[in-house]
């Protein structure tokens, strides 16, 4: 279903990311969220937030170099990045966004599988949630929801990338279709 409204939800490689995950992902958001979906391939720089003692990038400062991108009627934007990423305690994360904000991060590092389909599917739930999130979603206790919080990739693979009903409804509160 077409949005109204002519806002866009973007896509951004940061890294190297096959073009072919991100088409599928650009149609797993619009199918999901109802909004057209742009890839851009703005430039985002992050090497700054590489941790060499820890061999990994500071999710929160991609975040940010995120945000000062700059994209015509950009409703959210995405970054996909296929290096690994931590924050605070955490030994690494699947992705991070602003609760209510324009963006969110994901990485496949972790979620990669030798099975493309498997892949790809564990790329839309990480997307999907971490999007929600930016709608202003919390945490889901409702098993199969996408925003169920996953500590592993068992976890991920035991949801759906769907939003449970109760979950739905809010994010049609904020933009209805
Ligand atoms: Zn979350
Ligand atoms: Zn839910």
């Amino acid at each position: 279903m077409e949005r109204i409204r002519k806002a866009y939800i973007y896509l951004v490689a940061i890294g190297s990311v096959q073009k072919r995950l991100l088409l599928a992902s650009a149609k797993n958001i619009k199918e999901v969220f109802g909004f057209e979906v742009r890839i851009s391939d703005v430039p985002v720089y992050y090497q700054k937030a590489y941790n060499p003692s820890r061999g990994q990038f500071l999710a929160s400062l991609i975040l940010e170099r995120i945000k000062g991108v700059e994209l015509p009627k950009a409703l959210k934007v995405v970054g996909i990045t296929d290096v690994d990423i931590y924050e605070g305690e955490l030994n690494f994360v699947f992705g991070l966004a602003e609760l209510g904000g324009c963006c969110a991060l994901v990485s496949t590092y972790r979620l990669w599988h030798k099975d493309e389909r498997m892949f790809f599917e564990r790329v839309f739930k990480e997307i999907n949630h971490e999007l929600g999130h930016t709608f202003g979603l919390l945490h889901c206790p409702t098993p199969g929801c996408v925003m169920n919080f996953s500590n592993s990739v068992l976890e991920v693979d035991r949801k759906s990338k769907d939003f449970c009903e109760r979950c739905r409804t809010k994010l049609l509160d904020i933009y209805p279709l």
